[in-house]
């Protein structure tokens, strides 16, 4: 993990280096909507489904929150516009909706985007974030799930709650993405070991795809994938039943290949200019982008 120092330095890096702008750019599909639906017009074009993301989190004014939904609803209206809107979605995260100014502040600023989903049926998920913010996630969706059944979450196999969740969620009616997990946990809470978090990768998603409502199996990693598609032929659970999900940038070939042999690929594509948080989580999963960056930074 970076120090606070380390940290300080790759942002300013990050933002005024112009070296940066490649690797960035592999992750980010651009500054704003219009630069961001010109790849996803592309990708959609091929097949591959869109889950988009507008960066940001952890507003702290109302105001903030209220213009990350406005920017939303904009979202939204774009991908009406485009030529296969049944094939984009969106992803949210709640303290971009005001979660860490109260509650019901974030539960009325994400209803009002679902109230505006609802009309073109556009399916909204709430991401997954840290730990602290798990059990209001889930409580503010179940919440919701009754009147909205165009959303569901996200459940990260690294905590040890999340079979339990997976099971009270799926029962329902919510739809799962599942995921190894992103943030810097404690071991209280959260697998340490690679090893238990893919083998919980594995059983949870095994338990969602013969149970869950159309899940979607979110990772690169291509031994799992292996063994998950494999347990899906074996159990005859049909293709469609379940989506395979990969982050824009990263294992572009791997999407192609499954696309290719006829399962539903979709890609999770972040745009806005508030990509810092989201561009470190990709650098610390992937020590070879880090070395790069070190390697020039320091030079
Ligand atoms: C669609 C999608 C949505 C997600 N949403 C959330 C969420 O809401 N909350 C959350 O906590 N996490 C989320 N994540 C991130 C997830 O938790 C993992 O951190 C991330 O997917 C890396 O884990 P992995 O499953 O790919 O497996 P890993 O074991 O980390 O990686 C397997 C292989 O994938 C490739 N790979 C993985 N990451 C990178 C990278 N950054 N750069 C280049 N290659 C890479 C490498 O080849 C690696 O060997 C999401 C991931 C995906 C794909």
């Amino acid at each position: 993990m970076l120090k606070m120092a380390d940290s300080k330095k790759l942002e300013s890096f990050a933002k005024y280096s112009s070296l940066m702008k490649p690797l960035v750019s592999k992750f980010i599909a651009g500054n704003n909507i219009e630069e961001a639906i010109v790849p996803c017009e592309k990708l959609t074009e091929d097949g591959i489904q869109i889950a988009l993301d507008f960066l940001g989190e952890n507003t702290k004014s109302e105001e903030e929150s209220e213009n990350a939904v406005k920017s939303y609803i904009n979202v939204l209206d774009n991908i009406n516009s485009t030529k296969y809107p049944d094939r984009m979605n969106i992803a949210i995260k709640l303290t971009q909706c005001g979660l860490d100014l109260g509650d019901e502040l974030a539960e009325k600023l994400y209803r009002k985007v679902l109230k505006h989903a609802k009309k073109s049926d556009t399916f909204v998920r709430i991401d997954m974030e840290g730990s602290a913010y798990t059990q209001r996630t889930i409580n503010i969706l179940e919440k919701v799930l009754k009147e909205y059944p165009n959303t569901g979450t996200v459940l990260q196999s690294y905590l040890y709650r999340t079979p339990d969740d997976a099971v009270k969620l799926t029962k329902l009616g919510s739809r799962i993405r599942i995921v190894k997990g992103a943030y810097l946990e404690p071991k209280e809470v959260a697998y340490s070991e690679k090893k238990d978090v893919d083998k919980s990768y594995i059983e949870i998603s095994k338990y969602l795809m013969k149970n869950g409502n159309y899940p979607a199996i979110a990772t690169h990693d291509e031994s799992i994938l292996y063994e998950l598609l494999q347990f899906a032929k074996l159990e005859g659970i049909p293709k469609s039943a379940f989506e395979l999900q990969m982050l824009y940038g990263i294992r572009k070939d791997l999407q192609y290949k499954y696309l290719h042999e006829g399962y539903n690929v979709r890609a999770y594509v972040p745009y806005g200019d508030s990509w810092y948080p989201y561009f470190t989580r990709r650098l610390a999963e992937r020590p070879a982008n880090l070395l790069f960056i070190m390697n020039n930074m320091f030079r």
